[in-house]
């Protein structure tokens, strides 16, 4: 109630009070942000590790905020969640990740992550469906990564709309792979496209067995039921070397590219390439 919110705003220090008011200015701006243009989209490599080729690229938003600056996905998806608003902003992503991509030569496809909140929302599959539309994008060259808390939440409506996304044509990967619990199950009951394996277990691939162990088992068993293995967060050559040795199909990281604006992205070359 809002007498119990006045009891304890007194015993705020004033550094919460100052985060308070953040997070309300946040919330508040983040309804017109996109129409006064401080967000834009960053698109970050994908080099397939058969020929060391970029196939693709995943998009993750910016937003410069006049005043506080650069704010982090991190911090404002979560509040855009909360408040229902990532449904209107993950309308935005979707139409222009669509649209700068198919601006590009070539056919790669590019990666838009998706909520939770908006694969439940009743508005996403004509959001998909005009992202392509309005881009001209081949529904083949999107691909939306949905975490695995999207799939463990709901049960049965699950299924029900993967079918529908992918009957478009639109694929779908499975994101921060191994983080969530009883993945392997998942695998079973909601087939997927493509499997991100979280950037945690490659950052402590090399000084520890037990990620390794997963890394190598997680790799394993997607090969075996045909599922392309991407790994993420791939920092250094040594991290390179090692997936390849294991059989990843593909990464994603700083060594390949940082997220950039796609005209830089699309016309730097992959360090890794350079040997
Ligand atoms: P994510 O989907 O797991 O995205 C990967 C994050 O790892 C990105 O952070 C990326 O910049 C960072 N990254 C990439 N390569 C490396 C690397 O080599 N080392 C390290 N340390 N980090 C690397 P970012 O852009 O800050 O995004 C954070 C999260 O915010 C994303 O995690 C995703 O969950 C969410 N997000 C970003 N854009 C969107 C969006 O458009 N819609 C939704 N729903 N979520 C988004
Ligand atoms: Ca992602
Ligand atoms: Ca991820
Ligand atoms: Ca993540």
């Amino acid at each position: 109630s809002k007498r119990h919110g006045r009891g304890r705003s007194s015993c705020y220090t004033r550094g919460m009070q100052e985060a308070v008011s953040e997070r309300v200015q946040i919330e508040t701006n983040m309804r017109t942000a996109i129409e006064r243009g401080e967000m834009h989209l960053a698109f970050q490599p994908v080099l397939a590790l058969t020929d060391d080729h970029v196939i693709g690229y995943e998009a993750l938003i910016r937003w410069d905020h006049p005043t506080l600056g650069a704010i982090s996905p991190v911090q404002f998806i979560p509040m855009a969640e909360e408040t229902g608003q990532i449904v209107p902003i993950g309308a935005w992503v979707l139409q222009e990740a669509c649209r700068q991509i198919a601006l590009l030569p070539g056919d790669v496809y590019v990666a838009v992550n998706v909520s939770p909140v908006q694969f439940r929302s009743p508005l996403l599959l004509s959001h998909l469906t005009q992202a392509l539309s309005q881009s001209g994008l081949p529904a083949h060259r999107l691909e939306i990564e949905l975490t695995e808390t999207a799939i463990v939440e709901d049960g049965s409506q699950i299924a029900t709309m993967l079918e529908a996304i992918r009957r478009l044509g639109v694929t779908v990967a499975m994101d921060d792979f191994g983080t969530g619990y009883s993945s392997l199950a998942h695998l079973r009951d909601f087939p997927v496209d493509r499997i991100k394996v979280d950037r945690s277990f490659v950052a402590t691939a090399e000084s520890d067995r037990h990620s390794m162990a997963v890394l190598e088992g997680i790799t394993h068993i997607a090969r075996a039921l045909g599922i392309p293995v991407l790994a993420e967060g791939v920092e250094t050559p040594s991290q390179l070397e090692l997936l390849r040795k294991i059989g990843c199909d593909a990464i994603q990281g700083y060594l390949v590219g940082r997220p950039e604006p796609l005209v830089r992205a699309a016309t730097s070359q992959p360090s890794t390439s350079q040997r």
